[in-house]
């Protein structure tokens, strides 16, 4: 059903330069075709050297006036280079005598570089360059914009700019057929450029074409590329979503005692919103279809508690149900939470963690293998190969904002039992805004918790510089005067956990020389987690006044008593980050603050970050603000957006596009199976072809 054109076809590709395509999923000539530019080159004009600026990518003319030998520190070529309205100098590092006897005083030539500031005059830097006749004519230059593609190692950008010639030219003869695969409507209603006339602009814009719209994606026969692709990988979901309501699940009838039992014992009601969570819930879990169910919901909003009626409705029903958290503080805390709920229901829980002793861990796995454990909590080492549950029918991700479609289907697979999959529930406080979530969670049904318990104050926040320190110390001071807890943060520039950790170790160890009254607690990475756990339950219990982290604490950790939160070097991390340390804190009643303390002076963009974080404590408004400022990698990740590949679009530039996508996807999904085949052929990669999982 693919049109495939060997590679063979094409000059200059044998199976060596074939293999090297495979790398850039390059199968046949029509690939090359959708195998985009990057980025452009402008060689359709000379430019009068008097003209260059610094920066300009040109091609100028000019006659040499002067070329010799300088040894400095390293031994260069200069050149001197005239065309009578200004003068550059050319710098080779890498030449030889020959080279040198060439660029001859009066000799004619045609570069092409980047202008640089020099040290007395503009110059260019091993430019690419060709000996020219006296009177240039302008067939020196090229008659479109120079395409730079995306290549892998020793591929040349010659050779893809050669093949693209090739593929171009026979799709002009009429050799080569590309199949319009969106339908007409969709054509007609965004008024969208024809698919051959497209192809052909964006791999060589004529010389008068707006090259930064070019570069910046924004082109209109990019844009209709982008739309084409988005579409692609929105249906590719949709179809997995589709595929994924034809497996079997156990059906689980909706809990009659235990949920009742456990909201009567909480000393709060539910708010609205988790109430039509857990309803949405209950009625996936009725299904006999496995519940792929994202619940977004604000940091505090109070996920936990749908989670916890989630397996209420298993447990009743006779099923077990694995709680997977992202470290293993939270996966204490929850551990501890529901212990304290469930063992007055008469349930048994589990806890699990790559750390157990082997006993202990033994005897684990055990009650897990017989059904003695009935809610397992734990993190990833839930999913390793010697755990076999007894009766698995719901597992509950928690915080795995990071947790793409592969992992998703991976943990499916590995609690499937006899043909039946578990359902799954998977919670994020990393809010997105809506239609990019449609998009991105396209194999997913979304339930948002709009709705925080009520009496929450906004956290007040402030910016401050560290050359004010003391004051925010003597901040902490008062706080912990008046009874309440505080959470200082410490970050550093290095990845490396061992300096994170030297770092909080070293803040813990100045605070505690500074405030003797102040009961100081220290949790990084590198504990045990025994000490961790230690280290977590005092300040919990309030035996510790200050707790002194690395973002260890970034998720789940809830201390309600704890009202101030100081961020050191706030201005490294992302909003999204920024938003959950600080939703560590305004849980409880009282009024909360945070401090977010930066060093040196900011960037524009750090200045925007922070600014926003003064003025909102909205998380939704935050994740569009963030994609605003930053574009989507914050947002969601780098592994989720890593995840689909995509070779034009991009979230952030083609945000205006999503509602359109959405819509469509749907649309193609439904009535153009084959169109929607071969789209999701034409732009999705092999391995994120889920369909066919
Ligand atoms: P998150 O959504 O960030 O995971 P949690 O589930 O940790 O939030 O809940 C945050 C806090 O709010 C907890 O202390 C929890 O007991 C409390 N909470 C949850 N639901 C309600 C409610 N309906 N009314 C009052 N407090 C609530
Ligand atoms: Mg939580």
């Amino acid at each position: 059903m693919r049109t495939c054109t060997d590679l063979t076809r094409l000059k200059g590709v044998g199976p060596r330069v074939a293999e090297k395509l495979a790398r850039l999923r390059i199968h046949c000539v029509e690939d090359i075709l959708f195998h985009f530019p990057f980025r452009y080159e402008d060689r359709t004009r000379i430019v009068p050297i008097g003209n260059l600026r610094v920066g300009d990518h040109a091609v100028i003319h000019g006659e040499v006036q002067l070329t010799e030998i300088k040894f400095g520190r390293r031994r260069m070529l200069i050149t001197h280079l005239s065309d009578g309205t200004g003068m550059i100098v050319l710098r080779f590092f890498h030449f030889n005598a020959q080279q040198k006897a060439a660029l001859a005083r009066g000799v004619h030539m045609q570069c092409y570089g980047e202008v640089r500031k020099g040290q007395r005059q503009l110059e260019m830097i091993h430019p690419e360059y060709k000996y020219s006749e006296q009177q240039e004519t302008l067939t020196d230059v090229e008659q479109a914009l120079t395409p730079i593609y995306p290549t892998t190692e020793g591929l040349h950008q010659l050779t893809m700019r050669q093949l693209s010639e090739q593929a171009l030219a026979l799709l002009k003869q009429g050799k080569l057929k590309l199949a319009e695969l969106l339908p007409e409507a969709i054509l007609e209603e965004n008024d969208l450029p024809e698919l051959v006339a497209s192809i052909e602009y964006i791999h060589r814009p004529p010389p008068d074409a707006p090259v930064n719209t070019l570069q910046d994606h924004e082109h209109v026969m990019q844009e209709r590329f982008a739309l084409e692709e988005l579409i692609a990988h929105t249906c590719s979901l949709r179809l997995l979503r589709q595929k994924n309501r034809e497996h079997s699940a156990h059906s689980i009838s909706p809990s009659t005692k235990l949920e009742k039992e456990f909201i009567g014992n909480l000393p709060f009601s539910l708010t609205n919103a988790q109430q039509r969570v857990i309803e949405e819930i209950k009625s996936d879990l009725e299904k006999p279809a496995p519940m792929q169910r994202l619940v977004q919901g604000d940091v505090g909003s109070g996920k936990t508690m749908v989670a916890v009626c989630a397996a209420l409705q298993a447990v009743e029903a006779g099923y077990q149900v694995a709680i997977m958290a992202p470290t293993e503080i939270l996966a204490e805390q929850h551990y501890r939470n529901m212990q304290s709920w469930f063992s007055i229901l008469g349930i048994e829980m589990a806890w699990l963690t790559g750390k157990l002793k082997t006993k202990q861990r033994r005897e684990t796995l055990a009650a897990i293998e017989s059904h003695e454990a009935q809610v397992i909590v734990g993190t990833h080492a839930l999913f390793q190969d010697e755990v076999t549950f007894a009766r698995l029918a719901l597992v509950v991700i928690d915080e795995q904002h990071r947790f793409g479609v592969h992992q998703r289907l991976a943990l499916r697979e590995k609690g499937k039992a006899q043909d039946l999959y578990p359902h799954q529930l998977i919670m994020t406080a990393t809010p997105i805004p809506r239609t990019l979530a449609m998009t991105v969670y396209a194999d997913l049904d979304v339930s948002i918790i709009n709705e925080l318990p009520p009496g929450r104050k906004p956290v007040e926040t402030v910016v401050i510089p560290d050359v004010r320190r003391n004051e925010i110390v003597q901040r902490v001071v008062k706080a912990s005067e008046q009874g309440r807890q505080i959470y200082w943060v410490c970050s550093l520039i290095e990845e490396s956990e061992a300096l994170q950790c030297q770092a909080a170790e070293d803040t813990a160890n100045l605070l505690a020389e500074a405030l003797p009254d102040v009961r100081i607690g220290l949790v990084h990475g590198r504990l045990k987690p025994d000490q961790k756990e230690l280290v977590m339950n005092k300040f919990k219990q309030h035996e510790l006044d200050l707790l002194v982290a690395t973002t260890v604490i970034e998720v789940g950790v809830d201390v309600p008593n704890a009202s101030l939160m100081v961020i050191e070097n706030a201005e490294r991390f992302g909003l999204a980050q920024l938003h959950q340390l600080r939703g560590r804190v305004g849980r409880g009643s009282q009024d909360s603050a945070c401090v977010l303390m930066y060093h040196g002076s900011l960037s524009q963009n750090a200045k925007q970050r922070l600014a926003v974080m003064r003025e909102t404590n909205d998380g939704f408004l935050i994740a569009q603000k963030d994609l605003e400022i930053r574009g989507p990698g914050e947002v969601l990740g780098t592994r989720q957006t890593g995840e689909m590949q995509l070779m034009i679009a991009d979230f952030f530039k083609h945000q205006h596009l999503l509602p359109t996508v959405n819509r469509w996807s749907d649309e193609l999904v439904r009535n153009y199976p084959e169109q929607t085949e071969r789209l999701i052929q034409r732009w999705v990669g092999e391995n994120e072809q889920f369909a066919s999982v």
